[in-house]
């Protein structure tokens, strides 16, 4: 009996713990892409976990039905309106963080757009320039401005990435695919140089994920309607990951539980990256 009580006391501590270094309370946490899917989730799980969010996006319906979200579970976010691919509206996103806040413990780099892009086009160029832009200049960009306030709270940087960094995806999409792996690559460089100052740099990789993305890839015909079901057959788990899970992750990663982990890639993709060569 004394062995028993004294494992559920240990259990007990080590809940508290874990509750402790997940809690999030006083964290200003900033989430690029916040008015949708991946973001959204993200947002109203920071919140529920006593973070304070800013969140940005270009649609200001889809963010003030994100902050409703937001306050229900939590508290209500700084939304602000801006296109993240312009350095001058990035610039007003972080001062009006820190006018509002103070600070910035967490940046999570996940807006990101996709399209078909195909090395023989007329418009190769300008398809490249606008996912490079979005993806991973953007990204760049914030993470250079924000960089001096994670310095000063030991924060940390999510980059949400794909499994397109490690693989073709499917055919026309090379520009997406090029700019997630040049994502992750970003964030182990600058997990290198950011380490002594107590910054940790990190990636989040889903799979398939049914949010608008998808959607705006399917009407874009690279995916035909039955996309879901077709998509579940393959994956080795025969399922689709939600927003939800991705934003577990997230949170994972960026809390204390995660303290000794910087320069890493973690994969929610249901498998589809282990599927064999020969199925
Ligand atoms: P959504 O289309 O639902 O969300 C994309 C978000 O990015 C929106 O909030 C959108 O906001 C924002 N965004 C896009 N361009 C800009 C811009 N120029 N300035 C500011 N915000 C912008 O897609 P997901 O939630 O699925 O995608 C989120 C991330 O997850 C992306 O980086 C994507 O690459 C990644 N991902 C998604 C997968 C999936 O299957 N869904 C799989 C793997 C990775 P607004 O429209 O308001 O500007």
């Amino acid at each position: 009996l004394g062995y028993k009580t004294s494992v559920y006391a240990l259990s007990g501590q080590v809940r508290s713990l874990y509750s402790y270094a997940m809690n999030f309370n006083d964290k200003v946490i900033f989430v690029t892409g916040g008015s949708s899917g991946i973001g959204a989730a993200i947002a109203v799980k920071f919140a529920a976990h006593g973070a304070k969010v800013a969140i940005v996006g270009r649609n200001e319906t889809k963010l003030k039905n994100v902050s409703v979200e937001c306050e229900r579970s939590g508290s209500k976010p700084l939304i602000i309106i801006a296109d993240v691919a312009r350095d001058g509206d990035a610039d007003k996103a972080i001062s009006a963080t820190i006018t509002h806040f103070g600070k910035i413990d967490v940046l999570v780099n996940n807006a990101g757009i996709t399209g078909y892009s195909s090395i023989v086009t007329n418009d190769t160029m300008v398809l490249f320039d606008r996912i490079m832009s979005v993806n991973l200049r953007a990204a760049v960009y914030i993470t250079h401005l924000t960089v001096p306030y994670l310095i000063e709270t030991k924060g940390n940087i999510i980059n949400v990435s794909s499994i397109a960094s490690t693989c073709a995806l499917s055919k026309g999409h090379y520009a997406y695919c090029t700019s997630k792996a040049a994502l992750d690559h970003f964030s182990r460089c600058i997990a290198l140089e950011l380490a002594p100052k107590g910054v940790r740099v990190n990636t989040v990789n889903p799979g398939p994920v049914k949010t608008d993305f998808v959607e705006n890839m399917r009407t874009l015909n690279a995916y035909s309607d039955d996309v879901w079901e077709k998509l579940k057959t393959i994956m080795p788990l025969k399922r689709i990951g939600n927003s939800e899970e991705i934003a577990d992750l997230v949170i994972f990663v960026a809390s204390d539980n995660a303290g000794s982990v910087t320069g890493s890639s973690f994969f929610s993709d249901n498998g589809s990256l282990v599927r064999g060569a020969f199925e």
